[in-house]
């Protein structure tokens, strides 16, 4: 029985009655859901930023369910939006009409080759369990985002997803082998190879990674597992600003080479945000300072070799007055605790009021720059802001964040929002950097795309998607 009505959802699958009785047949009718309340957390992005409408969610439970499910929405000529976890921060998986496709009982494990150094996984497997899957046989699958616990690794893959890992192992996109994906006319392109070497023409899984679901729906993939490192050094130091910070990381990567793992920054309003408003989180460090790194060194050898390592660059940096504070982690809970001071951050801003973020880029060596010009910008702009920028330094990604100024209303805020964008996405621009380094476009940020991105480069997105999906039943709206 057909039980959604219409104004639940914002569309009315009454009008689809043909297409989802034939879904039903496909896929089993309780994988077709119609019901507002099962619809509801599906319609959402993830901080409530923007919603959407559907007529219904499918829940396919193989790779040929999917194909079919395209298929009959292709020829009813009603839109798919796929979702995983829906912890994307670009609006990608947020319906516009249509349907909404969810990978989340593609969920099998469906080989792990340790000798290959491989795992190939269905896109719905949760980032997390991927990860303890890899910790079984003792490897390492070093993908790790603040989402893992919910995210899966098809929405990893069509967002390129970056995190606290990518200095030391790459994005996503570096950490795959092969993919299988399902086209929007229901064609299956099995790519699912585990071979480190393979010129055999154009490399056609690079399309779909990072593609946000507008290409082909990502149905299993080939990842890349590394060894196990035995042992971590963490420490927090504390600079003056951004500038011995970069000195720092320079430093870091010539005297501790491959173990360097993490690099991240954490200006002072950020950790005094954690500090009063993350529970459990106290400042290790009795003087106050203007900014903070994170830094993690992982290997293979003795605990000791590597903590001796790290003492010794950073005694080194003491003398050369590019750090003024520090503290080691002594024990795996110390450690932790140093680590929840940087993954608190996001939340830690919420109880601050409205706050506008930038996911921006730019080469490691104009990091420090960009700090000091962006925040003197947006200052400038409006005198009071609390410029909050902090992430993932050691690779050039920054999450700059400005919360409101602590007396103004957070609606007079954020209206500021375009000419913020503008202020630090031309900056970010004239340093040869990238608007949005992790996050990726959704609907978020298509004008910015069309504003920064080479002409000839988005003529040629758009022959790509053309081609690939004429009809626009894949994710319409989204990136292009
Ligand atoms: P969804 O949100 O469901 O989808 C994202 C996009 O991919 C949508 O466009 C959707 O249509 C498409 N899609 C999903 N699955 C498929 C599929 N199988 N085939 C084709 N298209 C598909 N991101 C980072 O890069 N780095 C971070 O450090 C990071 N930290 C985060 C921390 C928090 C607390 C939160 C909430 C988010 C964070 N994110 C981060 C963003 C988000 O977690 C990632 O983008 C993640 O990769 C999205 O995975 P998902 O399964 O939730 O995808």
């Amino acid at each position: 029985t057909l039980t959604a009505e219409r104004g639940a959802s914002g569309t009315d699958s009454r009008d689809h009655v043909p297409l989802l009785d034939a879904l039903r047949d496909a896929i089993g009718a309780a994988y077709v859901l119609t019901d507002a309340q099962d619809l509801a957390t599906r319609l959402v992005e993830d901080r409530g930023l923007r919603s959407g409408t559907a007529i219904a969610l499918l829940r396919p439970g193989s790779t040929e369910e999917v194909a079919t499910c395209l298929r009959l929405c292709q020829t009813a000529k009603v839109p798919v939006t796929p979702q995983g976890g829906n912890t994307g921060l670009a609006g990608g998986g947020v319906p516009d009409g249509g349907i909404i496709l969810t990978t989340d009982r593609l969920n099998r494990i469906r080989q792990v080759d340790p000798t290959n150094a491989t795992m190939t996984v269905e896109a719905g497997c949760i980032l997390a369990n991927i990860q303890a899957a890899a910790d079984e046989v003792d490897a390492l699958f070093p993908l790790s985002l603040a989402s893992e616990g919910s995210c899966q690794i098809g929405g990893n893959l069509s967002t390129n997803a970056g995190g606290t890992a990518v200095l030391r192992y790459g994005n996503t996109r570096d950490l795959v082998l092969g993919v299988e994906v399902v086209l929007p006319d229901g064609r299956v392109l099995n790519d699912l190879n585990g071979l480190r070497k393979n010129n055999t023409g154009y490399d056609l899984k690079n399309l779909f990674i990072g593609a946000e679901g507008t290409l082909g729906i990502i149905t299993a993939a080939v990842i890349k597992l590394f060894p196990k490192p035995t042992a971590r050094a963490t420490a927090l130091v504390a600079c003056t600003g951004p500038d011995p910070a970069l000195a720092l990381y320079a430093r870091m990567r010539s005297q501790t080479a491959d173990t360097l793992s993490t690099f991240e920054y954490i200006d002072r309003l950020g950790l005094q945000m954690v500090v009063d408003h993350a529970p459990g989180c106290s400042d290790p460090m009795v003087e106050v300072h203007p900014a903070y790194c994170l830094i993690e060194l992982t290997g293979n050898g003795a605990q000791a070799d590597l903590d001796a390592r790290l003492e010794g660059a950073l005694e080194a940096a003491f003398e050369a007055e590019e750090i003024i504070d520090a503290v080691i982690g002594a024990s795996e809970a110390q450690k932790d605790a140093l680590w929840a001071l940087r993954e608190n951050l996001s939340e830690a801003q919420k109880p601050e009021g409205a706050s506008i973020k930038h996911d921006v880029s730019v080469p490691v060596s104009r990091v420090a720059d960009f700090i000091k010009v962006a925040t003197q910008a947006c200052m400038d702009h409006m005198p009071g802001l609390r410029p909050c920028p902090f992430g993932h330094f050691g690779d050039g990604n920054l999450h700059f964040n400005l919360s409101r100024p602590v007396d103004m209303a957070d609606a007079d805020f954020l209206a500021e929002y375009g000419a913020f964008n503008r202020i630090v996405h031309d900056i970010v621009h004239e340093m040869g950097g990238s608007f949005s380094a992790e996050h990726g476009i959704g609907t978020f940020k298509r004008a910015e795309l069309r504003r920064y991105k080479d002409p000839v480069a988005l003529e040629l997105m758009e022959q790509l998607k053309a081609v690939l999906d004429p009809g626009q039943m894949l994710n319409p709206g989204k990136v292009l």
